[in-house]
């Protein structure tokens, strides 16, 4: 990840200046009341009042039901584009060709500005943050919000995005997860929530959770051994890992969770989990043995990642899907990322 530090302002206030060239100033076509999402919520008749140009163009889509048509107007706001899993979106985010809204909330009191791939980014301390949507809904009305932050900051930001109308593909972990899907639900607001982005291995998880929806106990007395290790930051232990044994729970396996057997130790990452030296500040090595009770039937499943970048692919995904539907105008306004690669056509 190349996030480069550019200069070391730090807004003090939650006046913006966005500075970036963007694809042109747009005009909300809701009333001047809808604090957020606006675009979202055009209909053939307010198509008609709109002057001609993108936006026009947007909400003519999504009159039409969204069928066709580019994402031209997509921008995508990260927080924290200043921390490792955000600056990793950003740079996914600009590979894919979309636009990325150069400021970001960053945490308290870490704000400053740097540059990711040639974007001058302003990160604002989150303090600020009614302010600073205030102008990124102005300059970017299509805009969706990524957030990967920290477990902390989960319940708060998503409620801040709801009460915003920010659609939103949340990918930071912890928090409270039923509160945050009562919150989206109640708030009608379109959002991906997505404790695991790597379509991969979300393909695996559900193809476990399949196996134990079509076979439960089929492993009925196999003991499980679950092993995972991720860089010494991670404190929490790996919820993919909880998410994949309790479907080994409905095959039959008696485990708990405080089983579960966590390796920050970099010299055990090394030469026992043979996690490569470079990715030991960003990798999560997963290893499940189920063992007959005999001994004499043996399976291991992994999923080893190195790197940010299949998360950050995701998160892209994720928000282009997020797009479509809203878009669509889709009842359904809540999902995850088996329903993004349910709708298969990933890049
Ligand atoms: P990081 O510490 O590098 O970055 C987090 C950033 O969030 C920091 O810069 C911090 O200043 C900022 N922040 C804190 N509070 C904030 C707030 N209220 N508003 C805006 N920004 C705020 O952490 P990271 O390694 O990038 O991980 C971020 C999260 O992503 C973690 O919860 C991690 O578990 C999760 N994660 C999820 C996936 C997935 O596939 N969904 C993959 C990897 C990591």
């Amino acid at each position: 990840m190349a996030i480069k530090m550019a200069c070391s302002s730090t807004l003090a206030n939650s006046t913006v200046a966005i500075s970036q060239p963007r694809s042109g100033a747009l005009n909300s076509c809701a009333s001047s009341s809808f604090r957020g999402g606006v675009q979202f919520e055009c209909n053939a008749r307010v198509v008609a009042v709109q002057r001609r140009g993108k936006f026009s163009h947007v909400c003519a889509q999504a009159a039409d039901g969204g069928r066709g048509g580019s994402f031209s107007d997509l921008a995508v706001m990260v927080n924290d584009c200043s921390g490792k899993m955000g600056g990793s979106v950003a740079e996914a985010a600009i590979g894919a060709g979309l636009q990325l809204v150069p400021v970001c909330l960053t945490g308290p009191g870490m704000g400053r500005s740097f540059s990711i791939q040639g974007v001058n980014v302003e990160a604002v301390d989150s303090r600020h943050r009614e302010g600073v949507i205030d102008h990124v809904l102005k300059e970017y009305p299509y805009v969706v919000v990524v957030d990967y932050t920290l477990p902390a900051a989960v319940n708060g930001n998503a409620e801040f995005y709801c009460s915003r109308g920010l659609p939103f593909v949340m990918g930071t972990t912890g928090g409270d997860s039923e509160k945050l899907i009562e919150d989206v639900l109640q708030s009608g607001v379109y959002s991906v929530v997505a404790p695991q982005m790597g379509k991969q291995v979300v393909a695996f998880q559900a193809a476990m959770s399949i196996m134990a929806e079509q076979f439960p106990g089929a492993f009925s007395g196999y003991k499980l051994q679950v092993i995972e290790s991720h860089q010494s930051t991670k404190v929490d232990t790996s919820g993919t890992a909880k998410a994949i044994i309790s479907s080994f729970q409905k095959l039959g396996l008696d485990f708990d969770m405080e089983e579960i057997e966590m390796v920050r130790d970099s010299k055990r990452q090394i030469e026992e989990m043979k996690v490569p030296e470079e990715h030991l500040n960003g990798h999560a090595f997963h290893t499940y043995r189920v063992v007959s009770p005999d001994g004499m039937v043996n399976f291991e499943f992994q999923h080893n990642v190195c790197g940010r970048s299949i998360y950050a692919e995701g998160a892209v995904d994720a928000v282009l899907f997020l797009a479509k539907k809203i878009r669509e105008r889709t009842d359904k306004k809540l999902y995850n990322m088996i329903d993004v690669l349910r709708e298969g056509n990933m890049r």
